[in-house]
């Protein structure tokens, strides 16, 4: 296991001008190449120059280099233009971060991102920046982004150039390290946009493929029962239905929120004889924080997951991306102070209750998907099967064929277990690799001043299982538990980690033993756990839990 470094000092720089030919200028590979190609790094760089030379309140900062030496660019656009977090902060506008191309097979939001950069700065869009602040991460995998081939997901309608991979550089996929932090980009996602600029509303461009639905576009709000109700509600009940019926008014899109069929290839089919359960189902994908927008959730902020229709055709995928990108923007904008207000109250409510708004009564645990009161209409489709003949291999296209469908929809996620929050967990000094975890994550640390005892829970580890199959390089492992108080004695450094602060829903999902995609479950205390059960005793979980804060002498914890 690697350990987290510190993220390094961010560095202001000015992307190398170079000359992109006559028309060329601010416009996306995509264009200039009539959808047949997806922008390159260097494109993409490109066009961000270009963008700084139209406008001074275009600015750049790289927020991480990749494993192949690539640096990371955040597009900051702002006016009047600003250059750090305090001047965002004090515009008191709310700061909207649009990320693309985490799966770099995925390309049409870095195609749909540069034409809205394009037109804040130069053009239709240049009215949002009197209410918003904009960060842009237009090419998050820009390692997968490179190995373009015309074989990669060869069933995707386009871009006949071809699209590059899954995967980074280390063969991780982005859109599962979001707790773990294994890789550049995650650690310097996290450290340089989210910890550093704080944005309330993060929107994260992708492309779905599999089941054959009526929708050009679906997308998700945080899936996580632990995050704050109020702020889902407002994504899940008032911006996304907003945005999509504006993609139906204005553009004639059929939008949705993401799902998949029962049976993906015939969602409408009914009951086969011996056969049970319900072939008719929309079925949502997963709660754990590893995915982006359920951890931003857990962050107390805004999350919208986007994905394109793999089947629709490339030029229609940007568009439609672009055209829900733009929905989105105009509505925060349209709502900002609501927004604001949102988030503030989000953080204060964990600040002062170390818990979020609807889980007073404990954190979850364990989740499962919750059926719909009663069955919705759903759209279903179908595609056009061709054999692409530059690939030899089938390619699939979208029919028009948009017909609704009644079905059960298991669009969220409840909780079927709870857990209490402790006032604050307590890890002795040794445990540095998991509070640079916690660190790197934004949390707030403290450390004792001196030797203590404490009245705390200890928790007893009855068993560890292991998934048999290696997953991101890791036997994913699941422990069950027992809690016990106990008096235990901390060494001066001992460290201290309140959940009264901002991040209490995500420190407990960190923390807890039991918690399905906690640093446990990751592998941190592997070594640890089986070294204790090797001396014979029942192995202790090096994390304590204190039921009420005490009174002590402490230190913030500088990274
Ligand atoms: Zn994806």
């Amino acid at each position: 296991m690697k350990l987290l470094i510190a993220f390094c000092c961010m560095v202001f720089l000015l992307w190398p001008m170079s000359s992109i030919a006559g028309q060329s200028k601010l416009q996306s590979r995509a264009e200039r190449t009539r959808y047949a190609e997806t922008s390159l790094y260097a494109d993409v760089i490109d066009f961000i120059a270009e963008l700084q030379r139209a406008s001074a309140n275009v600015k750049v900062e790289t927020f991480t280099v990749t494993n192949e030496g690539r640096a990371l660019p955040l597009v900051i656009l702002s006016k009047p233009a600003i250059s750090s977090p305090a001047e965002a902060a004090a515009s008191g506008k709310p700061v909207v971060f649009i990320m693309a191309n985490i799966h770099a097979g995925e390309v049409e939001g870095k195609e749909a991102t540069q034409h809205i950069m394009r037109d804040v700065v130069t053009g239709s869009l240049g009215h949002l920046l009197d209410k918003i602040v904009l960060l842009v991460a237009p090419i998050y995998n820009a390692d997968g982004n490179e190995k373009i081939d015309i074989m990669n997901r060869s069933a995707q309608n386009g871009p006949s150039g071809g699209v590059g991979v899954r995967e980074n550089g280390q063969r991780l996929d982005l859109n599962r390290d979001f707790m773990k932090l294994e890789s550049p980009e995650a650690r310097g996602l996290i450290g340089g946009v989210f910890n550093r600029w704080d944005p309330h509303v993060i929107i994260d461009l992708h492309t779905t493929n599999g089941s054959y639905h009526g929708y050009a576009l679906t997308y998700s709000p945080c899936l996580n029962p632990n995050s704050d109700r109020k702020l889902t509600s407002f994504a899940r009940e008032k911006l996304l239905p907003d945005v999509t019926r504006t993609l139906k008014s204005k553009h004639k899109y059929n939008i949705y929120f993401y799902g998949n069929f029962a049976d993906p290839t015939q969602p409408a089919r009914e009951l086969r004889p011996n056969e049970s359960g319900d072939p008719k189902v929309w079925a949502t994908f997963d709660h754990r924080p590893r995915f982006g927008n359920n951890y931003e959730g857990l962050r107390n902020r805004i999350a919208i997951l986007s994905e394109a229709y793999s089947y629709l055709s490339f030029r229609a995928r940007v568009d439609v991306t672009d055209k829900f990108v733009r929905a989105i923007l105009e509505y925060v904008a349209g709502h900002a102070k609501e927004v604001v207000d949102l988030v503030r109250e989000a953080d204060r409510y964990s600040v002062a209750t170390g818990t979020t708004s609807g889980n007073e009564e404990g954190f979850g645990v364990s989740f499962e998907l919750k059926a719909s009161p009663r069955p919705v209409e759903i759209l279903v489709g179908s595609v056009n099967r061709i054999v692409d003949p530059r690939t030899n291999r089938p390619r699939l296209e979208a029919t028009d064929e948009a017909r609704p469908v009644k079905m059960t929809e298991y669009g969220e996620f409840q909780a079927t277990r709870r857990i209490r929050p402790p006032a604050a967990y307590v890890l002795k000094p040794d445990q540095r690799k998991i509070i640079d975890v916690l660190l790197a994550h934004g949390v707030a640390v403290e450390t004792l001043t001196k030797e203590e005892t404490f009245t705390v829970e200890r928790y007893t580890v009855n068993e560890i299982s292991r998934a048999q199959r290696a997953f991101q390089g890791h036997k994913e492992a699941r422990l069950k538990v027992t809690a016990s108080e106990t008096r235990e004695k901390f060494p001066a450094g001992s460290f201290l980690v309140s959940m009264n602060q901002p991040k209490a829903a995500l420190i407990f999902y960190l923390l807890e033993p039991e918690s399905d995609d906690g640093l446990a479950n990751w592998n941190f205390f592997d070594e640890e756990l089986d070294n204790g059960a090797k001396e014979g005793g029942p192995a202790h979980y090096p994390v304590f839990r204190l039921k009420t804060e005490i009174r002590t002498p402490r230190q913030l914890l500088k990274r």
